[in-house]
């Protein structure tokens, strides 16, 4: 009997899933642990809601509530829409909980240990009006490539670009309206270029990747990795676990959280069956095998920063074995 961990795209909790998650995402995945569980092997599936984000933050000031009351909404309705469908997870989980948070500040704590989180000086858009930091989606303006009107920040949908603060023109808050100011702030940032040659030799070993993930991950790597940051100024999120003021109106940056949630959500099953550490059977022996469902929009995150994270926990963390990204 063998061991096999499936792992499956966290939707996000800003809207009800839709027929594209269920044939892209969710359908493959489950007839995958059908067959595994046929064959006799011991199958674990997880994933869940994702929940942090601006996204969910912007509709919650629409409707005059909180963030979570957005993120629950959809998380119940996506569940029990997953459920009907016959889906079987093993533990449907829900990156805003507090075994998702202990995990994800572990893991940015050993990261950290190990000097791979390290401090930054950023520009970001500041409302004077507001008072407030502007995350991504808070701030749109005009394409200066396209002349594409009220993109966000950090990209334009129309043409791709992808925007650092000051690039857009005529920036405004989508708080207030006013001009936002571009002011220095202090964030933690991933060191992803020190993964950049491990993965690239770890890839050129792979043979059984798809064509599409493998060329696409290969490509991506060779275009040289840079240091990403993995926080944010902003309140709904995960604390970042570092002693200092400053660090207080700050959360992990969701991207860095979401991807977290697989481990997570193993660690929190293992301790409702009342064997709490049972998950290190899938993440820590070699021979189980782990696998990724998820669309083409996500193949760096599972292929390349996922891998460099539990890489750099120092752990014996399992890598992803392989990954069938759709092309949906
Ligand atoms: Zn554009
Ligand atoms: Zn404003």
């Amino acid at each position: 009997m063998s061991k096999i961990l499936i792992n499956i795209a966290w939707p996000y909790a800003n809207g009800p899933i839709h027929l594209g998650h269920v044939a892209g995402s969710l359908l493959p995945p489950d007839i995958f642990r059908r067959y595994h569980r046929l064959l006799g092997n011991e199958v674990w599936m997880v994933g869940g809601s994702d929940q942090h984000g601006t996204p969910i933050t912007v509709t919650a000031e629409k409707e005059g509530v909180t963030p979570e009351v957005i993120a629950e909404r959809y998380h119940e309705i996506n569940k029990k829409a997953i459920e009907g469908l016959g889906i079987e997870y093993t533990l449907y989980n829900k990156t805003h909980c507090a075994t998702h948070t202990e995990i994800t500040q572990w893991m940015f704590t050993r990261l950290k240990e190990n000097g791979y989180i390290y401090e930054v000086e950023e520009d970001e858009y500041y409302c004077p009006k507001c008072a407030k930091f502007l995350p991504d989606r808070y701030v749109e303006g005009e394409c200066p490539k396209c002349g594409a009107k009220n993109v966000r920040s950090d990209q334009c949908d129309s043409c791709g670009t992808t925007f650092v603060p000051g690039d857009i023109i005529s920036p405004y808050c989508t708080r207030c309206g006013s001009a936002p100011e571009v002011r220095s702030s202090k964030q933690f940032s991933l060191r992803l270029s020190a993964f950049e040659k491990p993965l690239l030799e770890t890839l050129k070993k792979n043979t059984y990747w798809r064509p599409n993930v493998k060329s696409f991950t290969e490509n991506f790597l060779k275009g040289g990795l840079k240091d990403r940051s993995i926080t944010r100024d902003m309140s709904w999120g995960i604390p970042i676990p570092v002693e200092g003021e400053e660090w207080k109106s700050k959360v992990i940056y969701v991207w860095f959280d979401a991807v977290i949630g697989y481990l997570s959500a193993s660690v929190e099953y293992s301790r409702m069956i009342g064997k709490p550490d049972y998950w290190k059977e899938f993440w820590k022996d070699p021979e189980c095998r782990s696998y990724y469902f998820i669309g083409k929009d996500n193949i760096p995150f599972h292929s390349i920063i996922w891998p460099a994270m539990l890489m750099g926990t120092e752990e014996g963390l399992n890598q992803p074995y392989d990954i069938p990204a759709n092309e949906y």
